[in-house]
């Protein structure tokens, strides 16, 4: 590989037609060689037989196939599997293989690190060192779905959703982001559809509005707090994008999303954010302003994050007065606990390239915890 040549899978369709258009060829030789890429997952441009030797020819001197170097893959006993991904300079990000029933998911990653800082993430707790390329994200899906189909010893489509809830904020990735969710739409490529594409954000307000307008997929906010003070110190990013102009934001891109209603993750942190009067709080917050179902995530507790998961009990009572006001609620099921591949305990491993001041605001989260009967 030439120092310059281009990684073919950082292109979507119009950029790959683009590429070709340089070298003198015409649209249906991108779209071939699109499909060779993403629906074969081949990387050799030899073994592309239905393309001219000439093309072959003119794109092993300028352009690469060229997926990321698996560091570590492990396999839990309920079939989820992680990758750790090599990404260069000491970075490593992960990404997780979700089969279920009715459906197999990838959440992928979308930095290395991350720069929002929520204080219950274990990536947040490591810093940001830098924004995938396209490639690089694109490359996890690539990667997963080949040696799945590999493993099955068929051609048929394995994974049927992807989300965007790795590490990093998909939303400060925005250039890298828009690219690679076209590929994963695209008929040429993966075929998914913008409902089983999922774009989770800590709230990039300016961000959320471009994506209704650029690639409207489901989107899922990281919402954990019903009130801005608490919130300010969950996800610190609020401070900057209070709830009213996040709420508002939500609901101005349901008039373009694939679904009728937006996803709020909230994490359950004991003591923290779930008592029976902040989801009534929650529910005042949501009934009648914005469509939405709220996901409520069980925190996985990492020592640097000073909290603690909630119990079962808290969940119930919090999830029932959601489900008697009338909002759909879920509590999501923890997945891949053998090998801590559930939500937000993907650390993967990065240099942290936070700016010092950034990095000072760090503080762990005052935790209230009020008393109640015991368990
Ligand atoms: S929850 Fe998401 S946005 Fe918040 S620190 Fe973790 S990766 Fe970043």
């Amino acid at each position: 590989m030439t120092a310059d040549a281009t990684n073919l899978l950082g292109l979507d369709l119009d950029g790959l037609v683009a590429f070709c258009q340089q070298l003198g060829e015409k649209r249906f030789r991108a779209v071939q060689l699109y499909r060779w890429i993403h629906q074969r997952g081949v990387a050799d441009f030899a073994l592309m037989t239905d393309l001219a030797k000439s093309l072959r020819d003119k794109l092993s001197g300028v352009a690469v196939v060229e997926g990321l170097k698996v560091l570590t893959e492990q396999r839990s006993s309920d079939g989820t599997i992680k990758w750790l991904f090599d990404v260069g300079q000491g970075d490593a990000v992960e990404a997780v293989y979700i089969p279920e029933d009715d459906r197999a998911t990838l959440c992928i990653s979308s930095q290395a690190g991350c720069a929002v800082g929520c204080r219950f993430c274990s990536t947040g707790h490591q810093g940001f060192s830098r924004n995938l390329r396209t490639a690089e994200i694109v490359a996890q899906l690539w990667f997963a779905e080949h040696l799945l189909r590999k493993e099955r010893g068929s051609d048929d489509r394995v994974i049927s959703n992807v989300v965007m809830m790795g590490m990093g904020e998909p939303l400060q990735n925005y250039a890298a982001l828009v690219p690679a969710l076209k590929t994963f739409l695209d008929d040429h490529a993966y075929g998914l559809s913008r409902r089983r594409v999922t774009v989770s954000t800590s709230g990039v307000v300016p961000m959320i509005e471009r994506l209704r307008e650029d690639c409207p997929v489901a989107l899922a906010v990281s919402l954990h707090a019903p009130t801005d003070p608490l919130r300010d110190q969950l996800v610190p990013l609020n401070k900057k994008y209070p709830i009213k102009e996040l709420l508002a934001a939500c609901n101005a891109y349901l008039s373009a999303a694939p679904r009728d209603f937006i996803t709020f993750e909230y994490c359950m942190l004991d003591g923290v954010n779930d008592s029976p009067d902040q989801a009534r709080e929650l529910v005042q917050l949501v009934k009648g302003k914005v469509p939405c179902k709220i996901n409520l995530i069980p925190f996985n507790p990492f020592p640097a994050s000073g909290l603690l998961r909630s119990p079962r009990e808290r969940v119930t009572a919090f999830a029932d007065v959601l489900l008697q006001a009338g909002i759909v609620t879920t509590v999501r099921k923890t997945r891949g606990d053998d090998i801590d591949a559930a939500c937000g305990q993907l650390a993967g491993e990065v240099q942290d390239r936070t700016n010092a001041p950034q990095r000072m605001t760090r503080a762990p989260v005052h935790v209230h915890r009020p008393s109640r009967p015991s368990h």
